[in-house]
């Protein structure tokens, strides 16, 4: 433990994720004695389980799909396919996700934050006992500190979870967790969940060559996309080959595995089901959020299904306890669960210009091949709200820079306002897309109607000129389309 000559601090961060170390290094950029608690490394799921390890070997997946290509561009390669080595896509993910964290611990230091290694508990509101971990890292083995803080932020995260009856081995039936420790290749994949992880992973093997099935409950994929973005991706993933099965129906305990593999009985709703095999099944079924054994009852905040209830500045119902990230639900997104950190401190700070939350400015990114980014109301969602809206589309195909580099399946998607002509929502599904949202973001932030948007000068040739275009065309002036 670095703890100084005191226990007491102005803000404790219990849990550091890229919520609760975002909310610390503010924190302390805001003049508050910090300390930042967590029982592993610093990073949380983001950096070791997230975000980070699965674009780095989404981008080998892609390197793969393009060099395929590499004759197209007029560069000739051995013939033959290109070689597929697992174990240096796993050792450059895993070296890209080390430098990150050297990154990030280094910055404790820089913020004059007081690091403390080890698991932490609320007794009350605000105090923090932590079980200390020994030198060497075992858990408990340093001790117990008793930590007082004015303000304390639980940010403690959330883990993999399964569907109830099929239990994860790590050897055929695997989590996100264990893809990410893995270091084989399987040949043949089933992936349970269509949602941002599960399309994610099955864009990725299929790209380094697997057979691919997946499947989804509900009746699209990415259900929480606009439905025309959904529908773009199940044509582009038919197109590659993969096996979507929407509606999806098994039953738990058709789930067998063995020494050759896996297998499933499955099939869509009212339809005959048929067993399916592969070598490896993933569970991509959601998140559990981590709000059991942190001393929550010890405290009068509010838990409803899992979800720490707070408002929008992340005030939990117990004064001076706030709480951030995937423990309040909703998007469980790393930047959202960073905004939510600076919106807690900035509150904590007494700062008059924090803005409550606003999820509808958060942008959503998913990285599939075509990757997917959106942000503000689907129009499904402004239908059901009885919004009057006006829509515009514009295709990758109508850019440029889409054809030079290869990719310009998709289509950039603008919902606007037709009474206050407001941007409602931007949907975003092709190249570079999650790059893309961040004009949309901005756009959101400064309340940009889409005129405003077009009106900027986005740089030739781009794949930002989508951005432009699909504005313009709300009010029927997009140039190239
Ligand atoms: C496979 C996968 C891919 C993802 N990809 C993306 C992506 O591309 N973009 C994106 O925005 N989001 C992505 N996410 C989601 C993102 O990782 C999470 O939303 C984000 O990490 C949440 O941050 P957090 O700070 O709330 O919690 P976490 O990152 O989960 O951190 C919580 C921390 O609290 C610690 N902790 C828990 N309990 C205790 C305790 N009692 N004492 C001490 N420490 C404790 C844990 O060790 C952990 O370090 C992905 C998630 C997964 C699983």
């Amino acid at each position: 433990m670095a703890v100084g000559s005191s226990n007491d601090f102005d803000l404790i961060v219990l849990g550091a994720g890229t919520g609760g170390y975002t909310a610390a290094f503010r924190g302390a950029q805001l003049g508050l004695r910090v300390a930042l608690v967590d029982e592993d490394k610093l990073g949380g799921t983001c950096l070791h389980r997230g975000c980070i390890p699965t674009k780095a070997m989404l981008e080998s997946a892609a390197f793969n799909e393009r060099i395929r290509h590499a004759a197209d561009y007029g560069l000739n390669l051995p013939a033959g396919d290109v070689g597929v080595d697992f174990p240096q896509i796993a050792k450059r993910r895993d070296q890209i996700v080390t430098r990150m964290w050297k990154g990030v611990t280094s910055l404790v230091k820089k913020n004059d934050v007081t690091w403390i290694a080890g698991r932490g508990r609320l007794d009350g509101p605000q105090k923090v006992v932590v079980k200390l971990n020994g030198e060497d890292g075992t858990p408990g083995a340093g001790g117990e500190v008793n930590l007082r803080g004015t303000d304390v932020i639980l940010a403690t995260g959330s883990r993999v979870k399964s569907l109830p009856g099929i239990e994860p081995d790590g050897k055929r039936i695997f989590t996100s967790d264990d893809v990410l420790k893995s270091t084989t290749m399987p040949a043949s994949v089933i992936v349970i969940g269509a949602g941002a992880v599960g399309v994610e992973f099955a864009s990725m093997y299929k790209d380094l060559g697997a057979e691919v099935t997946l499947l989804e409950y509900l009746p699209a994929i990415v259900p929480l996309e606009d439905r025309e973005v959904s529908k773009e991706l199940e044509r582009t993933f038919n197109r590659r080959g993969l096996k979507v099965i929407t509606n999806a129906r098994f039953d738990a305990d058709s789930v067998k595995s063995d020494d050759e593999g896996v297998s499933i009985t499955v099939g869509p709703e009212g339809k005959d089901r048929s067993e399916i095999r592969a070598e490896m099944l993933l569970v991509a079924a959601g998140r559990a959020t981590n709000v059991e054994n942190v001393g929550l009852e010890t405290t009068s905040a509010e838990v409803e299904r899992g979800i720490v209830k707070v408002d929008g500045h992340m005030r939990t119902r117990e004064p001076h306890l706030y709480a951030i990230g995937d423990v309040v639900g909703g998007l469980m997104l790393a930047h959202t669960a960073g905004h939510e950190g600076m919106t807690a401190v900035h509150t904590i700070v007494g700062d008059p210009d924090v803005h409550a939350m606003d999820y509808a400015k958060q942008p959503r990114a998913t990285y599939c091949r075509p990757e997917i980014a959106s942000i503000g109301l689907t129009e499904q969602e402004c239908e059901a709200r009885g919004l009057p809206i006006r829509t515009s589309k514009v295709p990758f195909q109508a850019i440029a820079k889409a054809l030079i580099g290869g990719e310009y399946e998709g289509f950039a998607k603008v919902i606007a306002n037709t009474d206050t002509g407001d941007t409602l929502g931007i949907h975003l599904i092709g190249p570079h897309a999650t790059d893309l949202i961040a004009e949309g973001s901005l756009a959101l932030t400064l309340e940009a109607a889409p005129w405003e948007i077009g009106v900027a000068t986005h740089p030739h040739p781009t794949l930002s000129e989508i951005m432009g275009e699909a504005a313009m065309a709300i009010d029927g002036r997009s140039i190239n389309w």
